[in-house]
C-alpha cells in the first residue's frame, strides 16, 4: 500500500519534460523516488525552501492578510521585483480569491521569489511538522508572463499548489506514523488517513498499477507508454507522474471545470469523488463565485480551460540527472 514512496521536495522543481522529451520549467512538480533511485540533483529536499538566490520577500499571513517578515539581500531584477509590492499584494489578492479564508489559515507564510532562477512557477513547504502550516511560494516573474494570471496560468499553479495542501495536511496524513508502521498510502509526509481523499483515490485507481507505475519510472518512453496505457485514469499527462501530483491535477479540474464530469472514466471518477467532499466543494464554490465577478473590477481574474495549462502535457521526471538543467 505504500510502496509508491513520493518523494517530495514539494518545492516544484522544473524538471518536466514533455512528451518529446525537451525540458520545460514549469510549476515544478514533485519527484518520484524509483525504489531508491531518485536523483534530486538540484540540491532541493523533502521540505526545504527555495535558494536564498531566488528568495525576495517573506509574508507572514493572518487572518488572511498578508505582512511582512522580511526582504532577503537582492540585487538586479530581483530588487526591482522586491520593491514593486504593488505586485506582491496583487498576486496574494488572487490567492484570497481562489482559496476560502478557512482555507488561508493553513497558510502561515507567503514567499514571493525568483521562478527563473528557482527553475519552478510555485511551491508548497510545510512549516509545521504536524503538516497544519505551510508556506506557499509563488513565482513573481512567472505571475507575470505574459501579462498578470495570463491564459490563467498564476490560478491554475496556485489551485495546484492547493490541490497538495488540501490532500496533505494535519487532516489527511498523520505524520507521527512512519513508513514502516503505515498500512495505507504513504506519500512521505506521512501517513495517509484511511479516509483521507489520497488514500481512498489511491485505494481505488492506484494500487492495481502500483508495480506497473514503479516499473516505468526508469526511462521517459516508458513513463509516456505507462500514460497512454492509462490515459482514461488521467486528466492531465502530468497526473499520471505519481498520486499526490494526480490528486493536485484532478482538484484543479475540479474547480475549473464549469460542470460535473458526465463520463465514466477514471479520470471522471475522480473528479466526481471530490464533489463528495463539502470541504472541497465549498472552495470550489469560493474559486468560482469571485469567477463570475470577472468582467467587472476583477476582469484580471481568469481561470484556465480544465486541462490547457502549459505543463498539462508534460510528466515529472522522477530522474532528474536525464533532463539536463
Ligand atoms: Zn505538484
Amino acid at each position: 500500500m505504500k510502496n509508491f514512496r513520493t518523494l517530495f521536495c514539494i518545492m516544484l522543481l522544473s524538471v518536466s519534460c514533455t512528451l518529446f522529451f525537451s525540458c520545460t520549467n514549469d510549476e515544478g512538480l514533485l519527484i518520484t523516488n524509483n525504489g531508491g533511485t531518485t536523483n534530486n540533483n538540484n540540491g532541493n529536499n523533502v521540505g526545504q525552501q527555495v535558494g536564498s538566490q531566488s528568495s525576495i520577500t517573506l509574508y507572514q499571513v493572518t487572518n488572511g492578510n498578508i505582512s511582512k517578515i522580511r526582504d532577503y539581500r537582492v540585487t538586479g531584477e530581483n530588487l526591482n521585483y522586491q520593491r514593486d509590492i504593488a505586485k506582491h499584494d496583487e498576486i496574494w489578492d488572487l490567492v484570497t480569491k481562489i482559496a476560502p479564508l478557512d482555507q488561508l489559515e493553513k497558510v502561515s507564510e507567503f514567499m514571493i521569489y525568483n521562478g527563473r532562477v528557482a527553475g519552478s512557477s510555485g511551491f508548497v513547504i510545510k512549516k509545521s511538522a504536524d503538516l497544519s502550516k505551510w508556506q506557499l511560494g509563488i513565482a513573481i516573474d512567472k505571475a507575470y508572463e505574459g501579462g498578470f494570471n495570463s491564459g490563467g496560468e498564476l490560478a491554475y499553479t496556485i489551485l495546484h499548489e492547493y490541490g497538495h495542501i488540501l490532500t496533505l495536511n494535519h487532516t489527511q496524513l498523520d505524520a507521527a506514523i512512519s513508513e514502516r508502521s503505515c498500512t495505507t498510502y504513504y506519500p512521505d509526509l506521512g501517513c495517509s488517513y484511511e479516509h483521507s481523499y489520497i488514500n481512498e483515490m489511491y485505494d481505488l485507481y492506484w494500487k492495481d498499477i502500483e508495480n506497473e507505475h514503479r516499473a516505468a519510472q526508469n526511462s521517459h518512453s516508458e513513463q509516456m507508454a505507462f500514460y497512454v496505457r492509462h490515459t482514461d485514469r488521467f486528466v492531465t499527462n502530468f497526473a499520471s507522474t505519481n498520486p499526490v501530483e494526480d490528486i493536485a491535477e484532478v482538484f484543479s479540474v475540479f474547480v475549473t471545470a464549469s460542470n460535473k464530469p458526465t463520463g465514466s472514466s477514471i479520470a471522471d471518477r475522480k473528479i466526481l469523488l471530490m464533489y463528495d467532499s463539502t470541504e472541497l466543494v465549498n472552495f470550489r464554490n469560493h474559486t468560482r463565485q469571485n469567477v463570475s465577478l470577472k468582467g467587472s473590477s476583477l476582469s484580471d481574474f481568469e481561470l484556465p480551460a480544465p486541462g490547457s495549462w502549459r505543463r498539462a502535457n508534460t510528466f515529472g521526471n522522477p530522474v532528474l540527472s536525464t533532463c539536463g538543467h
